[in-house]
């Protein structure tokens, strides 16, 4: 009888466990990608901020891209957990992304590669807060508290997080974003947390310390993990078709770029004329020019 009890008991603990809530209870923008590892992306091209919960605790990517979103996202955590965020992963340096660490930073401990404290440092704008807090009386209120957060820890390459009944292996992406690039992959899950290489049909903001050719050489890469689904720095969950997608507009671009270049024809002169009319319907188009450059850099090498 007591060992009937006791395999009652296991099988309803587990049973419990593997009943992770629906993302609907959790708002709008939530979606459970799968038991206990959830997205928030608030629409097509705002930064998404996700969470994983695991027996010893939950871990964050992103702090979301406003104090409102982390606001949102803790309100989710809690309906979903009382257990407490462990850490939280950066996949980039940027503020949308990073911004909003001191809403879950203690407890929980920030992670990103080496040279990410330094590029907030450098990047952080003093402004940031006081422009927020004119948008509205709950954005002010959600500022309480304000200030940045670097991360504690800094890996170098490659990083494995092992908590609870989960593993979450970090790699580091040379020149693909921001100076320090961050993706998580679960293995035993098959998520990838992608961070901003590749987005979903928007074009992107191309730093000048970008490489496209080491942007491609990412997707071959994050394609060969097999992931069965794809979580991008912005917008709604995908899969590593986001991936082609971008490797077919960037190899076109590059090849654009390079007949012109080879033309004889000026960085002004490409900018004016070359146009991307198969990816008319990609968010961000005031953001051509933009990747005119630095493909004009790679081709100019
Ligand atoms: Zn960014």
């Amino acid at each position: 009888m007591k060992l009937r009890f006791a395999m009652t008991s296991i099988f309803a603990a587990l049973v419990l466990w593997a009943s992770a809530p629906w993302a609907q209870d959790l708002g709008p923008g939530f979606t459970k990608v799968k038991d206990w590892i959830y997205t928030f992306a608030p629409d097509a091209t705002t930064t998404t901020c996700s969470f994983v919960v695991t027996q010893e605790g939950v871990v964050m990517i992103d702090s979301c891209n406003s104090p409102l979103d982390s606001r949102k996202m803790l309100a989710a955590i809690k309906k979903v957990t009382d257990k407490p965020i462990v850490f939280l992963i950066d996949t980039e340096t940027h503020s949308d992304h990073t911004g909003n660490h001191f809403i879950f930073s203690p407890p929980a401990t920030v992670i990103n590669h080496a040279g990410a404290g330094e590029a907030m440092k450098k990047e952080f704008n003093p402004k940031r807060a006081e422009t927020l807090a004119a948008q509205s009386p709950e954005m002010r209120d959600a500022l309480k508290g304000n200030k940045m957060v670097t991360p504690q820890i800094e890996y170098k390459d490659k990083m494995t997080i092992n908590l609870g009944e989960r593993t979450f292996e970090l790699i580091f992406l040379k020149n693909v974003h921001s100076e320090a690039d961050t993706v998580i992959w679960l293995p035993k899950e098959r998520v990838l947390f992608a961070g901003s290489a590749a987005n979903v049909r928007t074009f992107i903001n191309l730093r000048p310390t970008v490489v496209i050719p080491d942007v491609l050489a990412s997707y071959k890469l994050m394609k060969s993990l097999n992931p069965e689904f794809v979580v991008p720095g912005h917008g709604p969950v995908s899969t590593a078709k986001i991936f082609d997608e971008y490797e077919g507009y960037y190899t076109l671009l590059l090849k654009r770029v390079g007949e012109m270049a080879a033309q004889g024809k000026s960085l002004d002169e490409i900018k004016k004329e070359l146009k991307m009319p198969e990816y008319a319907d990609w968010y961000g188009q005031d953001r051509l020019p933009v990747n005119i450059e630095v493909a004009y850099k790679s081709v100019k090498k």
